[in-house]
């Protein structure tokens, strides 16, 4: 048994997240986002409001159970009735879930004016609607909303409301920060009179907005002042300025002294190396570009340009670095024409099965090639399989299975018999395999769909091999704006052994960006099946 004191990881992405300008997650969206998190280890995810909105509804309703409590969003029942009369708070209390987070003001002058009901009545809806959902047996949470600023203008009121929803049950009195704006000193100062006043720090979170920069730190400084649930969201997505970065805050905890060695959380230090994972994942189900300068998790955290620290950094790496890069699953990069760079290289080729020495010069070719080609916009990080082929055509060898002579898409747009608007989609591709030549049509919805089928029709021998072939993904990304914009499109494989890869086109025509994907793809899938036969027969 360790001694040290446990401190609880609340994620509010699927709830506070979704504030985020831009950000709309689909039932499929949050579903795939509560099992990333729940295979991280976060202590406790936020849904959203079942009851009051219909993405949310659904999501309740899908999802399994996992590690982490799912925790359901809504207010406070309203006054004037009593709680179990309340249908709002009785959604809220039937949703599937393990516990409940209850909104409500503490802030006297947002009662009078936004609620305009009495300081008293306030009081009532918090300790009757936290004591209805303690008595349904789930975990009860008062969030109060604008707990610092209100606490500023009434100490006595604000801690009142805390202390109406500690005494009804409530596992946890969060504190909110909502407008963003506490200084990280006076969030220790209120913690601290917040625990005098009777809510011991075990039971108190702290949910920090970063309108002035200081969400992970008013986080940490709350930790210091005693609370024990910390509330944030993936890479810190929020409305305005955003909400502390849960992905920062558990690497801080997780790996600074200070921290680790009095508090412990629900991820080892295997799960933590899986938190740059998670980061860039969650921005490509949002399909936008991480941030390369995200503390640990970002491209640039551990990159290094050429010079004085890049020399000291390859000689010994804790001259220049904070943490070992590794222990969040990033790695360290020094951007020189050097040794190091070529390190990452080689690590990753070995890491596909392909080993060169250091000093083969198809190797700087390779990286020549790469880097060309990124800077054409080719994500090589993203697209595995793609990287897989471009080194194995420069280090080893890929059969030429087919050659494509031609394609041609067309899309019209027509209206049928009743003036309807109609848009076909029909493709041609002309091939060569084994010296025979092939044409296939097909007609698809939309251009790109009807190319992959017109594609995958005929293979000749190659047929079978590709029948359990399946796109996964699609994503497209403009690269520059204007006219003559980029397109990027990233395809993701699947067949019926389970196994995922990305492929990656660019070209300023997304049909053939899409084509150059499909093509790798199809490759991809034909080298692979090999590999496989070549272990069985060497087997
Ligand atoms: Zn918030």
């Amino acid at each position: 048994m360790s001694d040290r004191e446990r401190i609880y990881l609340f994620d509010t992405t699927l709830r506070d997240g979704q504030q985020t300008p831009g950000v709309d997650f689909s039932v499929e969206d949050k579903i795939a986002i509560a099992n990333m998190l729940d295979h991280f280890g976060i202590d406790y995810v936020e849904g959203g409001y079942p009851g009051a909105n219909p993405t949310d509804t659904a999501f309740f309703s899908k999802r399994r159970t996992g590690r982490a409590k799912m925790t359901a969003f809504g207010m406070t029942k309203r006054a004037g009735v009593s709680a179990s009369n309340d249908p709002g708070l009785a959604a809220l209390i039937g949703a599937a879930g393990d516990a409940v987070c209850l909104v409500a003001k503490s802030w006297d002058y947002h009662v009078k004016v936004a609620l305009g009901i009495s300081n008293e009545d306030n009081l009532e809806c918090i300790a009757d609607s936290i004591a209805a959902v303690a008595a349904s047996g789930k975990e009860a949470l008062l969030d109060c909303e604008h707990f610092f600023d209100g606490y500023k203008a009434n100490p006595a009121y604000a801690l009142a409301c805390a202390k109406a929803a500690y005494d009804s049950g409530a596992r946890w009195v969060v504190l909110c920060d909502t407008n963003g704006g506490t200084q990280p000193d006076e969030i220790a100062e209120i913690i601290a009179a917040v625990i005098a006043g009777g809510i011991p720090g075990e039971n108190l979170g702290i949910h920090a907005h970063n309108d002035t920069g200081q969400a992970v730190a008013n986080s940490l400084v709350a930790v210091n002042a005693g609370v024990r649930q910390v509330q944030g969201t993936l890479n810190g997505i929020g409305e305005r300025c955003g909400n502390a970065n849960i992905i920062t805050l558990a690497a801080t905890l997780a790996l600074k002294e200070r921290y680790s060695s009095r508090f412990e959380l629900g991820i080892d230090a295997e799960g933590l190396t899986e938190i740059s994972a998670l980061s860039h994942g969650f921005d490509e189900l949002l399909n936008r570009a991480p941030d390369p300068q995200l503390p640990y998790v970002g491209a640039s955290a551990f990159a290094t340009k050429a010079g004085i620290h890049a020399s000291a950094l390859l000689k010994d790496p804790k001259t220049y670095e904070h943490v070992d890069p590794a222990a969040v699953g990033n790695s360290r990069r020094v951007m020189v024409s050097d040794q190091g760079g070529k390190s990452n290289f080689i690590n990753e080729l070995n890491r596909l099965g392909i080993s060169v020495a250091k000093n083969d010069p198809r190797l700087d070719k390779l990286i020549a090639i790469v880097k060309e080609r990124e800077a054409m916009g080719y994500a090589y990080e993203a697209a595995d399989a793609s990287f897989e082929l471009l080194a194995l055509r420069e280090l080893g060898s890929v059969p030429e299975f087919f050659r494509v002579d031609s394609f041609r898409v067309m899309v019209e747009r027509r209206f049928d018999s009743h003036g309807r608007v109609k848009t076909v989609s029909e493709a041609v591709v002309k091939l060569e395999i084994d010296g025979r030549k092939v044409m296939s049509v097909s007609e698809g919805d939309g251009p790109v769909n009807a190319l992959d089928k017109a594609f995958r029709k005929d293979l000749g021998k190659f047929q079978g091999e590709i029948a359990d072939l399946k796109l996964a993904d699609y994503k497209v990304r403009i690269l520059n704006g204007g006219t003559e914009a980029i397109t990027r499109v990233l395809i993701e494989s699947v067949d019926d052994d389970g196994v995922r890869w990305w492929t990656v086109g660019v070209s300023e025509n997304i049909i053939d960006a899409s084509f150059q994907a499909l093509m790798d793809s199809i490759t991809f899938k034909l080298m692979k099946n090999r590999k496989l036969a070549g272990r069985a027969a060497a087997e």
